[in-house]
């Protein structure tokens, strides 16, 4: 966190930074790419070609609300969906509230849709930018998520955000057994603990 105010943050909101932060590392050298100072939470590699049964004939958008349907987290922010770039390895982008300078003036997500994804699994996808709208660009909950975690003080905020975003989607989407972060899968159990004390509405 004090990096996160510190290190990438000449300007007001000290999220920006966060989300420099946040892509990153994780899942992806892409990711890492999109930390740099007031760039939005870029994600991690497109998943895998699945079944398009229930997509199949829909359009991006037409995709992403369909998946949405199997999320059971409360979307307060608007999902914009578009066909990703052929070869293309980002899934989506979340540009959390609170509202900054562009682009976190209109909090929102993006969702990148692989022709060959599957409904659950572009509802993971959405669940997971969904999850770094609730970490928001002013995170001060650091200390408690990772602390419940078992991650270590100063753990790096693309580490951390993409942990949290992972447990947003594992507790909020279809069932899977893709995890996306660099962190370990909690248990069912801790999933249970976590949701009662970080997740509570959502
Ligand atoms: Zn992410």
């Amino acid at each position: 966190m004090r990096d996160i105010s510190r290190r990438r943050t000449p300007a007001p909101g000290r999220l920006s930074a966060v989300f420099a932060v946040a892509g990153a590392a994780v899942l992806v050298a892409v990711a890492s790419l999109s930390f740099q100072r007031d760039r939005p939470v870029v994600e991690t590699p497109g998943a895998p070609p699945t079944t398009t049964s229930a997509l199949t004939g829909l359009d991006p958008q037409a995709r992403c609300d369909r998946a949405a349907g199997l999320v059971t987290a409360r979307r307060r922010w608007p999902m914009v969906c578009s066909w990703r770039t052929p070869g293309g390895q980002l899934q989506g982008q979340a540009f959390p509230p609170p509202p900054g300078d562009p682009p976190f003036d209109d909090p929102h997500i993006e969702i990148y849709v692989d022709r060959s994804q599957s409904a659950e699994d572009l509802a993971r996808a959405i669940a997971h930018e969904l999850g770094h709208m609730h970490h928001t660009r002013d995170p001060r909950f650091v200390p408690a998520w990772l602390a419940a975690r078992g991650l270590p003080r100063g753990t790096a905020d693309e580490i951390w955000t993409e942990d949290y975003a992972e447990v947003f989607a594992a507790l909020f989407a279809p069932p899977s057994e893709r995890w996306r972060a660099t962190t370990h899968r909690p248990t069912d159990a801790d999933l249970a603990r976590l949701r009662a004390s970080f997740f509570g509405d959502a």
